[in-house]
């Protein structure tokens, strides 16, 4: 069988999910504050669409970011990518340990958001780097989140540097 098929056979992803964030253990629910706070901030005047991350490093630094929107779209950049490159760039030696997301229009969207497949590339080469695998939280702005164990499992058959090989 084809490797990509069988990869893609795999796909029984290994989530849990909370219908209310009080259920998260503590660090899991101050990430996801930091995360909402963050997404208050958020620059997204194009979109209205608020994205917040916060990313939870190995030195128990938490680094929070949101989505950055331009006149020139594509200038703009994620909530997740601005928070980890922010936290790579000023602590290049730490381990990222999980990321939360908080995503919505409004304070009433009950649905969580995963990140676009641009952020998943870069998380899923930092996961790479550091060999341990980073927890990902996804909420909207109330109720149920999801957390996934690695960021792997959001991009199989992903492109890598042995590509460029
Ligand atoms: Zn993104």
């Amino acid at each position: 069988m084809p490797k990509i098929k069988s990869m893609l056979k795999k796909l029984e992803l290994p989530i849990e999910i909370y219908s209310d964030r009080k259920e998260l253990c503590g660090e899991d629910f101050n990430l996801i504050t930091k995360a909402q706070e963050a997404r208050k901030l958020a620059y997204a005047k194009y979109s209205n669409f608020k994205v917040g991350a916060a990313v939870l490093l190995d030195n128990g630094k938490i680094i929070s970011g949101n989505n950055q929107e331009n006149a020139a779209f594509p200038s703009g950049l994620c909530a997740e990518r601005t928070a980890v490159f922010y936290a790579m760039a000023n602590y290049p030696l730490s381990r990222i340990v999980k990321l939360a997301v908080v995503a919505g229009k409004d304070d009433n969207n009950a649905e969580p958001v995963s990140p676009c497949g641009s952020c998943r590339q870069v998380l899923l080469e930092y996961e790479k780097n550091q060999k341990t695998s980073i927890e990902l939280l996804f909420s909207g702005t109330k109720g149920e989140v999801i957390k996934f164990f690695s960021c792997a499992d959001l991009l199989p058959f992903s492109f890598d540097e042995k590509n460029l090989k």
